[in-house]
């Protein structure tokens, strides 16, 4: 076995099962520790996707929220209790994060994503996760990631549907971003939201861990990346599907990389 950098007796055991793949490894799981990874919403996708990367420990997890626990959110978001209703979400994730792996340094960001703080927010990370629900928050990010040279991991889910894919346009040919494949977000009255449509309960878990492996899967930057394919999955039906996305020379945000 290589040696394992940094780690102590108690990471050793806690994290066995990881450092014992060869993909992994003592190395792997120091990087996972060292890696920051911003989660915005604390969600139906970012409820399973913090609790995989406490677990995985990720040693620093922001969480972007803010909304409080409602009665109608602990249908999918498995992250908060019935005796959270009416605290902040982000405080509720910080509880449970902190009972799953004390080791993870939780920073609440209470606030609602927008264009005069996205910049801010995410500039302290190595990679961005989006378990938003909304258009708006979809492209913020997009494009501030894009700007920042951060990796961003998009998923979205509705009704029995889910999709997810990597964005990293800023690495040039090959790794097209958000606006590649739709340029301007809908409006956001032209899609229905959860809320009017549904949405299945562990389709959000679904969806969340997938997130959680492509996250790992970037910061030890093994496998094969989901940059450049959107991959879609129909819980109805039980058929995932991937589709190539190309870069576009006249994309609104990374066209002219
Ligand atoms: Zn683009």
């Amino acid at each position: 076995m290589t040696s394992l950098p940094d780690l102590t007796e108690l990471q050793i055991r806690r994290y066995a099962r990881h450092i014992v793949l060869a993909e992994v490894g003592g190395v792997g799981q120091a990087r996972l520790i060292a890696a920051r990874v911003l989660v915005v919403g604390a969600g139906g996708l970012g409820a399973p996707l913090l609790q995989y990367l406490a677990a995985a420990g990720v040693g620093t997890l922001g969480v972007v929220d803010d909304d409080n626990v409602d009665l109608s959110n602990l249908q999918r978001q498995i992250i908060h209790r019935t005796a959270d209703i009416g605290t902040a979400k982000v405080e509720s994730a910080k509880r449970a994060l902190g009972d799953i792996n004390p080791e993870v340094r939780v920073r609440a960001h209470s606030e609602r994503l927008a264009a005069g703080n996205v910049e801010r927010l995410i500039a302290d990370y190595d990679i961005v996760a989006d378990g938003s629900d909304n258009f708006t928050t979809r492209y913020l990010l997009n494009d501030a990631c894009y700007r920042l040279k951060k990796v961003l991991v998009s998923a979205a889910i509705l009704r029995f549907d889910g999709q997810i894919s990597t964005y990293k346009a800023w690495q040039g040919p090959g790794h097209p971003c958000l606006r590649c494949i739709f340029p301007a977000a809908p409006s956001e009255d032209a899609v229905p939201s959860c809320a009017q449509a549904g949405v299945l309960g562990a389709l959000a878990g679904t969806l969340g861990s997938l997130q959680a492996s492509e996250v790992v899967k970037e910061i030890l930057g093994i496998g094969r990346s989901l940059s450049g394919r959107l991959l879609m999955y129909d819980a109805l039906s039980a058929t995932f599907d991937e589709m190539a996305i190309a870069k576009r020379a006249d994309c609104p945000t990374c066209g002219a990389a």
